[in-house]
């Protein structure tokens, strides 16, 4: 028997009707790519968004059809994406970190027939347009006093373009199940992976992510994703954000220390995410001008481990509480946070802050588990380290164009990559990628710890572990370094006489070596496949 319920599908648009019935006033607040500041509200933001699906119609764009953006975190971002998922079209966002090849190779993958760029990537897009086969038409996000000569195929404005269309229309209704948003996976090796997110996926996706103990954002949040929405929908915050009526907040392109402080500051930012590497910029900038954030009350860190040293400095010197999460593109992308859980408050501070560098308990509709290569459930001891297996409404059971690859396990568990232990009270702690993981004499040495432990020293600015070759345990740890401007590096022996009471000691690294930068992927993460290459045939000296 069937409940007696209303069928009431879970689509995009709800959200941004929601927000303009409910919060009509509610600024949005953006640093522009032309350069000043703009403000508008969620009334204005919706009627935006019904011209786009108008025009877009108009143009011929039908259900399923992918239009793509190559665009930073402003307004239009926003509205485009409620209006291209307003008509059962697909949002695609595309990094524009990645290298050329990788972006035209995903364009074409698509088959993205639009795409809407800002003025920034315009001439990144004229080196690539010939060998985008199926773009007709390029929207460049601005208007027309600003849009340069660019010989792109039916080039427009996208404020021309818009004011083509007078918002007279309706969303177009659909299964809830209908596809709404494309991001594809920076792998380090192989072709990029679609991930198909569906309105309903990121409507539920984005309730979980509201649950207080989760990103929990509610009405008075002032809430800016410095994450860009081309990095993982976001983080959901475009979504979870307006359904919660919070302000939002919108730093362009601009994200430098001294950048995303000015914005901050002026938007009173209280709740912000991104990966640690804007965190430690905006640190560095903090400490070189003696500025702080007063309005800033919780951060969202994860894309990468967060070390302690980070979470210490904000909560202790700043006053702002670190949430720190991991996830992923195939999760929509949060898959855990950081939870207050009463079984773990009264721990001493420093066993409290080694509980946050944990990547912490999954929201209600993400379940996880740890197994060993054959499959089998392992048991949640904080110890023992497994592959991370995850399962939910807004989890990826295939990729785009790639339907016949199976990527679940029997039971429908997706294998993450990541290897984590968990604990008895449900702390997940990725101790490494799979393939980063060093194995040292049939053991797991944990390449994350040794590089969060190694920030903490005095003067480091940023450190990877990557395994070398060991004749005798296969493999065995070295340590990269980069110091901050004018701080002394340290040699082998006081590095590791620092980390001896912060890891076992049969993990501690066989050499170390400084450098003047360290390679990150597309979405900040250590460029490990790189480093590995680069010290290849590196040996410890004597
Ligand atoms: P992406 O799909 O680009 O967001 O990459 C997802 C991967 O980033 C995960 O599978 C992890 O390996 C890594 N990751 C994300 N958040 C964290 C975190 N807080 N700590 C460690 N690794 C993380």
């Amino acid at each position: 028997m069937l409940g007696l319920m209303q069928d009431w599908p879970l689509l995009m648009h709800k959200v941004v009707d929601h927000a303009a019935i409910q919060h009509p006033g509610r600024e949005i607040i953006s640093r522009s790519v032309e350069g000043p500041f703009h403000r508008t509200n969620y009334h204005e933001v919706r009627h935006r968004a019904l011209r786009v699906a108008q025009r877009l119609e108009r143009d011929g764009i039908r259900l399923g059809d992918r239009v793509a953006t190559l665009a930073w975190n402003t307004w239009r971002h926003v509205e485009a994406w409620y209006g291209i998922t307003g008509i059962g079209a697909i949002y695609h966002t595309v990094n524009p970190r990645l290298f050329p090849d990788q972006i035209a190779w995903i364009l074409n993958h698509a088959a993205s027939r639009v795409l809407m760029l800002d003025l920034t990537f315009i001439p990144l897009i004229q080196q690539l347009a010939p060998k985008l086969e199926h773009i007709e038409r390029f929207i460049i996000l601005t208007d027309g006093a600003h849009l340069p000569e660019t010989g792109l195929r039916n080039a427009v404005a996208y404020e021309d373009w818009l004011a083509e269309a007078d918002g007279d229309f309706a969303w177009m209704s659909f299964d809830e199940k209908t596809a709404a948003g494309l991001c594809y996976t920076s792998g380090t090796t192989g072709d990029p992976k679609g991930v198909l997110y569906s309105h309903r996926s990121n409507i539920l996706h984005a309730l979980a992510a509201n649950q207080v103990d989760c990103l929990g954002l509610g009405v008075a949040d002032r809430v800016m994703p410095v994450v860009p929405m081309f990095h993982a929908n976001g983080w959901s915050l475009p979504i979870s954000a307006p359904m919660a009526g919070a302000t939002l907040i919108l730093p362009g392109a601009k994200l430098d220390g001294a950048s995303v402080h000015e914005i901050i500051t002026a938007a009173g930012v209280n709740f912000s995410a991104a990966v640690p590497t804007v965190w430690m910029m905006l640190l560095q900038h903090m400490e070189a001008t003696g500025t702080r954030i007063d309005t800033l009350k919780r951060v969202v860190i994860g894309g990468s481990a967060c070390p302690a040293a980070i979470t210490k400095t904000y909560q202790e010197k700043y006053g702002v509480r670190v949430i720190h999460a991991w996830g992923m593109t195939e999760m929509s992308p949060v898959g855990t946070t950081y939870q207050r859980k009463p079984e773990i408050l009264g721990l001493d501070p420093e066993a409290a802050l080694a509980l946050q560098a944990k990547q912490g308990c999954p929201p209600f509709t993400v379940e996880m588990k740890i197994t060993d290569d054959a499959g089998k459930d392992l048991p949640w001891s904080g110890e023992v380290f497994g592959r991370l297996k995850v399962r939910g409404p807004a989890i990826t059971r295939n990729y785009f164009r790639r339907e016949d690859e199976a990527v679940l396990d029997a039971d429908g568990f997706f294998d993450t990559g990541d290897v984590a232990t968990i604990d008895t009270n449900g702390f997940m702690e990725v101790t490494d990628r799979s393939k980063d993981v060093i194995k040292s004499g049939g053991e797991w040495i944990s390449s994350i710890a040794l590089e969060n432990a190694a920030v903490g020293y005095p003067g480091v600015a940023e450190a990877a572990v990557v395994a070398m070759h060991d004749p005798k345990w296969d493999e065995r740890p070295l340590m990269i370094l980069v110091m901050k401007p004018g701080a002394a590096a340290p040699d082998l022996a006081a590095m590791n006489a620092f980390l001896a009471d912060k890891v076992a000691k049969w993990w501690l690294p066989d050499d170390l070596v400084v450098v003047d930068e360290i390679p990150h992927t597309a979405t900040g993460k250590i460029l490990k496949t790189k480093l590995r290459e680069a010290f290849k045939d590196h040996r410890p000296k004597g």
